[in-house]
């Protein structure tokens, strides 16, 4: 990988008008060289499972949204129509053939939406603290379920491994991982795409988002960072049609 990225460096060194595309191109080679592949396996985390970002060929397919994490409460919430949301995400993901990121649990939606990729024939990765191995059920049925050791480097892993977030409904680990992927935006470190699932539920939070901003501890318009959308399908959708985010800074400080 440092080959690839210094061989750019080197054949456009005395080419400044390329520099751009070339630093751009480089955070994509190296954001994607940070992604894990697929197997059916549980691993501990930096347990390298498959093989990587590089197609067979050597190619990049910079347009093609290949796994997406999805955030959601570990209950399913009072509301059935949340159940039937992280079903509809679970099975078109699994159709599409976007492997599914998330906590790595059995429970609530977490489990809900893993089980609806499964079923329609996708590709799971969970990843879970061994301290919530238990209460969360670590769901032995996905295809690799990375062990880490604690709730950031769940955070971080998730992030590395996605090309892009979706938001169901959740409690508050729930939206502590969204302030996340907000926070870490905001900051410019990274510019992967972030899609709330379901309008009503998550008005309040894009109120009080748009609140931090009236009252001047925004950074810019905070309605900028993420989308909205209602259905799963207009979630793929809006994922899709973002241009390819990329990582600017190194995983570990995040
Ligand atoms: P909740 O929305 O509260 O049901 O939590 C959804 C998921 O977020 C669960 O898998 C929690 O373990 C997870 N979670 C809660 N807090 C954190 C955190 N600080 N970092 C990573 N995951 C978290």
């Amino acid at each position: 990988m440092q080959d690839v990225v210094g061989t750019w460096r080197h054949l456009t060194r005395f080419a400044p008008r390329t520099k751009v595309l070339v630093t751009l191109f480089t955070h994509i080679l190296v954001d994607r060289a940070g992604r894990e592949g697929h197997s059916s396996s549980q691993c501990r985390a930096g347990t390298k499972s498959g093989s990587g970002a590089l197609a067979p060929e050597g190619k990049f397919d910079l347009a093609t949204m290949k796994s997406v994490c999805v955030y959601c409460g570990s209950r399913t919430g009072d509301d059935p129509a949340h159940r039937a949301l992280a079903e509809e995400l679970g099975t078109i993901l699994g159709q599409r053939g976007i492997l599914l990121v998330y906590g790595g649990g059995r429970v609530g939606l977490m489990g809900v939406v893993a089980d609806a990729v499964l079923a329609a024939g996708g590709d799971v990765e969970g990843v879970i603290p061994e301290a919530l191995h238990a209460s969360e059920v670590g769901h032995d049925g996905v295809g690799t379920l990375h062990i880490v050791d604690s709730m950031s480097e769940r955070k971080a892993k998730m992030f590395a491994l996605a090309d892009g977030f979706v938001a169901l409904p959740g409690g508050t680990g729930t939206l502590d991982e969204v302030i996340d992927i907000l926070t870490w935006r905001q900051l410019k470190f990274h510019t992967k795409p972030l899609v709330l699932l379901d309008q009503a539920y998550w008005t309040p939070f894009i109120d009080l988002l748009a609140h931090t901003d009236a009252k001047g501890f925004g950074h810019g318009e905070s309605s900028e960072q993420y989308s909205v959308v209602d259905t799963a399908n207009a979630a793929l959708t809006t994922l899709e049609a973002a241009p390819p985010g990329i990582t600017k800074v190194p995983l570990d400080s995040l």
